[in-house]
């Protein structure tokens, strides 16, 4: 297996970011240029936690090809509690979600390549109780 393989899994099952040790801002999904700093970037993997609070959020009715067993889902910004802003869907009944819900990331699988038996997963997010 190519490591870029696992490298790719790895940010998507951890939520593993990067910060910029200039400047100290932290990114999600991970970027290699701090934009403030620009040349001056530099740049490190860092995990950003799981928790996180609901700053804005939506409820989709109409969906996709990919998502029509889910509707309506529920679609928040998401501010974590190291720093970076996230968007996600939250899985959860969209009454039980309101500006200021503690949420965290959980891992839910995307879709599985049959000939392989590879399974992607992707991060996303649900109500803290
Ligand atoms: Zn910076």
């Amino acid at each position: 297996m190519l490591p870029r393989f696992w490298r790719k899994i790895r940010y998507r099952y951890n939520l593993i970011g990067t910060e910029c040790t200039n400047c100290g801002k932290k990114f999600y999904p991970p970027r290699n240029l701090c934009p403030e700093c620009r040349r001056k970037s530099r740049i490190a993997e860092v995990e950003l936690g799981e928790t996180g609070t609901v700053v804005s959020f939506t409820v989709i009715h109409d969906s996709s090809e990919s998502y029509k067993l889910q509707k309506p889902y529920v679609v928040a910004l998401i501010k974590l509690d190291s720093g970076p802003s996230v968007i996600s869907q939250i899985v959860c009944n969209p009454d039980d979600i309101e500006i200021g819900t503690r949420v965290r990331a959980i891992f839910r699988k995307y879709g599985e390549d049959g000939e392989e038996g590879i399974i992607y997963y992707g991060t996303k997010f649900e109500p803290v109780i």
